[in-house]
């Protein structure tokens, strides 16, 4: 399930997976935050540039449960 907040794109992040080890966005903070909340990251904005996208592609890769997704 995507955050309602997820920017609108192909990066997300599935809520009922992500167990909020912070990973993610502490190697993407231009791209995903974490939602105090939910407990859950999410993509608050695409990446934009080539510096952001490799960072979300490091994250994507970082995350031990799989939880950020690339595409539908
Ligand atoms: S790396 Fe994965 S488990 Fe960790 S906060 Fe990000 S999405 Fe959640």
């Amino acid at each position: 399930m995507k955050h309602p907040q997820n920017a609108e794109g192909k990066f997300w992040i599935d809520q009922e997976v992500c167990v909020a080890c912070s990973a993610c966005f502490e190697e993407a903070p231009n791209n995903i935050k974490f939602d105090d909340t939910r407990g859950t990251s999410y993509f608050y904005k695409q990446p934009e540039t080539d510096d952001e996208l490799h960072a979300v592609r490091e994250a994507v890769e970082l995350c031990p449960v799989e939880a950020p997704k690339e595409g539908e």
